[in-house]
């Protein structure tokens, strides 16, 4: 019995080259041989593909040093970003003042 089945990707792709951004849609079979080995296989409006990370080309320099990241990768660094400075009290309200002892006479 084969265990077959298909994922939909959103890949952002950067141009080491030119610095172009942009996305490509993958529907990815995943499907597995009869002795459980499985088998990835990438394609794009039903016709196999090279996966993001191999043999893809920049669209507009044509340049093939192109890197691939996963949508919701490193490319949107901002929205991720939680700005850590607000909504914090100020320090010393943390720490309760402690009443300094009155000196206790040696004599
Ligand atoms: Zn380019």
């Amino acid at each position: 019995m084969r265990d077959e089945f298909t994922t939909h990707e959103v890949w952002s792709l950067e141009c080491q080259c030119c610095g172009r951004v942009w996305q490509e849609e993958y529907a990815v079979r995943h499907t597995a041989d009869e002795r459980g080995h499985e088998a990835v296989i990438w394609t794009q409006a039903g016709e196999p593909v090279q996966p993001p990370w191999s043999g893809v080309d920049c669209p507009g320099c044509g340049a093939s040093k192109v890197s691939a990241f996963p949508q919701g990768g490193r490319l949107r660094p901002a929205a991720a970003r939680v700005d850590a400075g607000s909504g914090r009290p100020p320090v010393e309200t943390l720490y309760s003042p402690v009443p300094r002892k009155p000196p206790v006479p040696l004599y």
